[in-house]
């Protein structure tokens, strides 16, 4: 019997005091293998755009790809729509589930283009059902079903440009709202046996573990890297300290900046949008109270702030030293403007392209006993102290002082980064044309 193929896209379903989508995707898993689904590539674990109103945490959507009997298709979709409906937190005012359920080979470029509208930028819910009906997608909602974005969403992303992955290791329901327990030196471990094919497991500017996640999710933890293979190796080394109840090797987009997109010119930054945008700095940098670094660039277009928040931590300390006349690319989100602020970028990364020469001024030596000579105010000469000898002819001296900083790239903290940010540690490992390949044998547990 021929196979039908279904993608089925999930979000929505969380709040800030429980769930994760993540972990309804997890369960389907061992659900849908139940029902005779073979899965035709990981779990996908898409990462929208960041700073979207709407979102919980992380703002990630699911998509799960399926084959399967035609004669299981009704059940499939049932089981999906019934797991959804007992693990929502559909008494939450902002929790508004959406499943899409496509059944397609392949993914049309239309489908492809509102993904990336929505991890780069803000798309609509009337957007996304017209979409839906041209493309012959179904679709279940829940309250405003603004979910069905995101489901939408996760399954026009088809990882073309690049894709990492991780392992989403959770924990038994009785442990769920406690401290996480997991051996920090195992954390050590494992991080110094996977560089570079993992990422961000530790702040070493803290020495802190960025593998467990805060909150009262599900989630014990999570290991990004490059492959299936190098996450699930990386978890055997890593020794949890209370019992696991499942995990799941997802494909993901995070660590892949897939939310930076280049604006040309200043004047077009627009609220909301992650950008990759240039200019020269045009004042210098201030510190504002809880130590956050502002400084503007500008081109012929427009005048904007961007802004190193203080967990940004090294960013924020190069930002400080930055001086008018530099010029940088900077990438960030773009922060609505309000009556206090302009629209400002709120950085995720600097990179200085020129350092513009930093000059002092200073008195000139005394031509006869090589003093220092001391201003007589402004425009009226020096004065030695030593031998008493007045100049009105001297001008002050340019002295050129060496930058403190470098051209290069510069990125927030790994603590301060946001999911979709590439690490250092990713610069020339991306994958280009990342078509599914066969899973790996092991790739979820039950
Ligand atoms: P978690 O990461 O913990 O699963 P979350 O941060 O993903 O939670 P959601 O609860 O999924 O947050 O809420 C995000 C909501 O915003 C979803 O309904 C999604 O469809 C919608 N949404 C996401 N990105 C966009 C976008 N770019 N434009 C419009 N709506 C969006």
């Amino acid at each position: 019997m021929t196979k039908k193929s279904m993608h089925i896209g999930l979000d929505d379903t969380d709040s800030p005091r429980k769930g994760c989508t993540t972990y309804v995707a997890a369960l389907l898993v061992e659900k849908l293998q139940r029902l005779g689904a073979e899965f035709i590539d990981y779990p996908n674990l898409v990462r929208l755009n960041p700073n979207a109103p709407w979102k919980t945490r992380g703002n990630g959507a699911l998509c799960l790809r399926v084959q399967y009997n035609e004669s299981d298709e009704q059940q499939i979709k049932q089981t999906v729509i019934s797991t959804v409906e007992e693990h929502a937190d559909l008494q939450c005012k902002g929790t508004n589930p959406g499943i899409v359920f496509f059944e397609s080979a392949t993914i049309p470029r239309k489908v492809e283009t509102f993904s990336k509208n929505a991890i780069t930028g803000i798309v609509s819910l009337s957007e996304a059902f017209k979409l839906l009906k041209n493309v012959g997608a179904e679709a279940v909602g829940f309250k405003k079903c603004r979910g069905i974005i995101g489901g939408l969403a996760a399954i026009g992303e088809t990882f073309q440009r690049d894709c990492t992955f991780e392992i989403l290791v959770y924990r038994i329901p009785e442990n769920r709202g406690s401290k996480r327990r997991v051996d920090k030196a195992s954390i050590v471990e494992m991080d110094k046996a996977t560089a570079p094919y993992t990422f961000n497991n530790i702040d070493w500017e803290e020495e802190r573990g960025l593998i467990t996640p805060r909150g009262p999710d599900p989630i014990l933890l999570g290991i990004r890297g490059e492959s299936p293979d190098i996450v699930r190796k990386a978890f055997e080394i890593v020794k949890p300290l209370e019992p696991v109840e499942r995990w799941v090797i997802f494909r993901t987009n995070q660590g892949t900046d897939a939310h930076l997109k280049l604006v040309k010119q200043l004047s077009q930054i627009k609220p909301y949008n992650p950008v990759i945008a240039k200019g020269t700095v045009a004042a210098n940098p201030k510190i504002i109270p809880r130590r956050h670094v502002i400084f503007s660039i500008k081109d012929e277009s427009a005048q904007v702030d961007c802004a190193a928040y203080e967990p940004t931590g090294f960013l924020r300390r190069v930002a400080r030293k930055l001086i008018v006349g530099d010029y940088v690319e900077v990438s960030g989100a773009v922060r609505v403007p309000s009556q206090e602020h302009p629209s400002t970028i709120n950085l995720e990364k600097i990179r200085i392209l020129r350092l513009a020469p930093k000059i002092v001024y200073q008195n000139p030596l005394c031509p006869k006993c090589e003093k220092r000579l001391k201003s007589m105010g402004k425009n009226k000469g020096f004065r030695c102290e030593k031998c008493r000898s007045r100049y009105t002819d001297l001008g002050k001296i340019e002295i050129r002082v060496k930058r403190e900083i470098k051209k290069g790239l510069y990125i927030t903290s790994p603590r301060s980064q946001r999911h979709l940010t590439k690490p250092f540690r990713r610069y020339g490992l991306e994958k280009l044309q990342t078509s599914s390949k066969e899973l790996i044998e092991n790739w979820h547990f039950p």
